[in-house]
């Protein structure tokens, strides 16, 4: 029993080397891809593009792209790892600018100072439409994540300071009249109803 135990390990043990070996390769293959595309990188930084650190790979390849205010796009060259973020200050006022990736989940501490952004952090920076006390101002909702009132605007998109989800519109279900994202066009929201609400169909079915 022990030998065959022994014959399973050697061949794992195999196979961790080969990973091993594989994963030497692979960023022999990366490094060498950024020492070719490095002109390349140096001609875009002169001409004004801003580079970050790629997480996948680690090297300074992830070219970045301004989507809409504080929203930014980037792309590694090495490694093709893509991804949007928002760049907002640390509310704590340490000093330090913040990448937040734009998807659920994501790390909303800061490294420096260790303080959290809050949903209410991400609400004050993100709305640039800015409350008027004499407008009523409608709750808008976000169905990628359920949550009521959690979407505000930010130039042209409405981003969720919960799942940080985001759409270029903001429909009114017809059923519900409730505004919110993530949930598509609500064109036959008047039968379907929305993640809010079941619409016509099930206020008929409860009747
Ligand atoms: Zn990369
Ligand atoms: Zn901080
Ligand atoms: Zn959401
Ligand atoms: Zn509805």
């Amino acid at each position: 029993m022990l030998a065959e135990w022994s014959d399973q390990f050697d061949a794992f043990q195999a196979e961790i080397a080969s990973v091993d070996k594989k994963m030497k390769g692979l960023r022999e293959f990366l490094k060498v891809t950024f020492e070719r595309l490095k002109p390349e990188i140096a001609a875009l930084k002169k001409a004004g593009t801003a580079f970050n650190v790629c997480a996948g790979c680690g090297f300074e390849a992830a070219a970045v792209e301004q989507v809409e205010g504080m929203r930014f796009e980037q792309r590694c060259k090495v490694c093709g790892l893509g991804g949007t973020y928002l760049e907002i200050q640390c509310p704590a006022k340490c000093g330090t600018t913040l990448h937040i990736e734009a998807e659920y989940g994501s790390d909303l501490t800061c490294p420096t100072c260790g303080g959290e952004v809050t949903v209410s952090d991400l609400a004050d920076v993100l709305d640039t439409e800015g409350y008027d006390p004499t407008d009523f101002h409608t709750p808008i909702n976000c169905a990628y994540c359920s949550s009521l009132g959690s979407v505000v605007q930010h130039h042209e998109i409405f981003i969720c300071t919960e799942c940080l989800e985001r759409d270029v519109g903001a429909p009114t279900c017809e059923w519900c009249n409730e505004v919110q994202i993530g949930g598509g066009d609500l064109e036959h929201s008047h039968y379907t109803g929305c993640e809010f609400c079941d619409g016509h169909a099930g206020w008929m079915k409860d009747d």
